[in-house]
């Protein structure tokens, strides 16, 4: 199987009167689709960072504008599939040697095979698995097993020693931006979560790579062994976009068995499945530094320790945090996932949309153990103040590695105005990606100082 190859119907689309279809990744640009489908509201979510990955790597346009015909008019199947003609190599699941998606590069022929039933956050004992009860494991289908690998080394929790978690940490919150008209289509819905490159960081290299290399793709080379002896990964030592692609576990699968059956997830029935892998500890370990672009982050008051990413939890995706998931709430040191900021600033007036939805889904996890599921939308609001357009430096972000949060409007006739606020002198960049050394501490008092006024805190909203 190749999860990007045109005759690979492995992805499920459903239209806007509920009936489903199979189709293969070139095809999420038709119009009639509605939605995904998948079998796992985990694998759903997962479904679509991949696809978001996947548009953001090979088709993210140079501005807001192009971004906008994009949105309005999609590219056509032929035209996305030549997108990722280059990148097809780099998404087999399971050819018999070489790189293969998400997993090892290394046979890790040494190590004993177990069942694929592991590779489930949510798998332990039956009053923790939320989607599945299994009795006997006969074994994953290959679109189940690529969904069931992805998602786990996108949330990988602790899972025991050099068992390393996701770059988001174990069971990060995910947040995306949907469009609120009933009728938008897939492609809408997907693209709107694709960051234009003049919203990028200036430094952030090509993000428009011809090629895929193991710097953006983990899988194509040997993996940062994290052992005693082995290196650390922060932003800078790989490419920023292997925030999409993160692979903390180092997981080969074993081939599947020929004999058919029925997967364990979706009930396909008679197609190879994959029934056991094999796997060991102190893959890469991506450490301090890294903000994901689909994740909200908690702040440091103090700005001593790097953004911590916000957790599927209970409390985290309800309205008491809508404040800090949509418009980040300085008061508690939160900051909106780097696409949420995105569409305040400049998508939201540009489609004369003030109003999406925000859907917010994570496992919470007690170290390796599924304690929840939750999944949740809530309204987007966009803001008034046309200042939003401007681009911020990396001012809320320590370690950044994309924009920051959407600012907020000045309401407080008595202080300043944002304007006058944004033209201190700001750093270009916050990130030991480019000096190699945090801020003198100075400078941080002054912005801390600056990012906890009440100006910074007061906001407006329309619609
Ligand atoms: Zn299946």
């Amino acid at each position: 199987m190749n999860l990007i190859d045109l005759s690979e119907k492995w992805l499920t689309f459903r239209q806007h009167d509920g009936h489903t279809t199979a189709g293969a990744v070139c095809d999420l640009v038709r119009p009639e689709w509605a939605d995904l489908d998948a079998p796992r509201a985990d694998f759903c979510g997962a479904t679509y960072q991949l696809l978001i990955g996947l548009l953001q790597v090979r088709l993210a346009p140079d501005s807001r504008k192009e971004w906008l015909q994009l949105y309005h008019t999609p590219p056509t199947p032929e035209a996305l599939q030549a997108a990722l003609a280059d990148w097809l190599p780099a998404f087999a699941l399971s050819p018999d040697s070489g790189p293969a998606f998400m997993q090892d590069l290394d046979p890790l022929a040494s190590q004993e095979p177990i069942s694929t039933l592991n590779l489930l956050i949510d798998q332990g004992s039956d009053s923790n698995s939320y989607f599945n009860k299994t009795t006997q494991w006969a074994g994953l289908c290959p679109r189940c097993t690529a969904l069931a690998l992805f998602t786990l080394q996108i949330n990988a929790p602790s899972g025991g020693v050099g068992h390393r978690v996701s770059l988001r940490g174990g069971g990060p919150l995910t947040t995306l931006v949907l469009p609120s008209d009933p009728q938008a289509t897939l492609w809408q819905r997907l693209w709107l979560n694709v960051i234009p490159r003049q919203d990028l960081p200036a430094d952030a290299g090509d993000w428009h790579s011809p090629r895929p290399d193991a710097a953006i793709l983990p899988w194509l080379g040997a993996t940062r062994i994290s052992d005693k002896t082995g290196v650390p990964t922060p932003p800078d030592a790989v490419h920023p976009l292997q925030a999409y692609w993160s692979m903390p576990r180092r997981i080969r699968l074993a081939p599947p068995h020929q004999d058919g059956g029925c997967c364990e997830i979706c009930g396909q029935t008679d197609i190879p499945l994959f029934r056991q892998y094999r796997t060991r500890n102190y893959g890469t370990n991506y450490t301090d530094g890294w903000l994901h672009p689909l994740t909200p982050y908690t702040l440091d008051s103090k700005n001593e320790k790097p953004p911590l990413s916000v957790k599927g939890k209970k409390g985290n995706t309800q309205y008491r945090q809508w404040l800090a998931l949509t418009l980040s709430d300085s008061s508690k040191q939160q900051q909106a996932a780097a696409v949420v900021s995105d569409f305040l600033r400049g998508k939201a007036r540009r489609l004369k949309q003030p109003i999406a939805r925000l859907w917010c889904f994570g496992f919470e996890m007690d170290n390796m153990k599924a304690k929840c599921w939750y999944d949740s939308q809530m309204p987007l609001l966009a803001l008034a103040d046309p200042e939003q357009e401007k681009p911020l430096p990396a001012r809320s972000s320590a370690c950044c590695n994309w924009p920051a949060s959407a600012p907020s409007c000045c309401a407080n006739k008595s202080k300043p105005p944002c304007s006058a606020i944004r033209a201190r002198p700001m750093p270009s960049r916050w990130s030991s990606r480019a000096s190699g050394r945090l801020p003198k501490p100075a400078f941080i008092r002054r912005w801390i100082s600056w990012r906890n006024s009440p100006t910074h805190c007061r906001y407006t909203a329309t619609g």
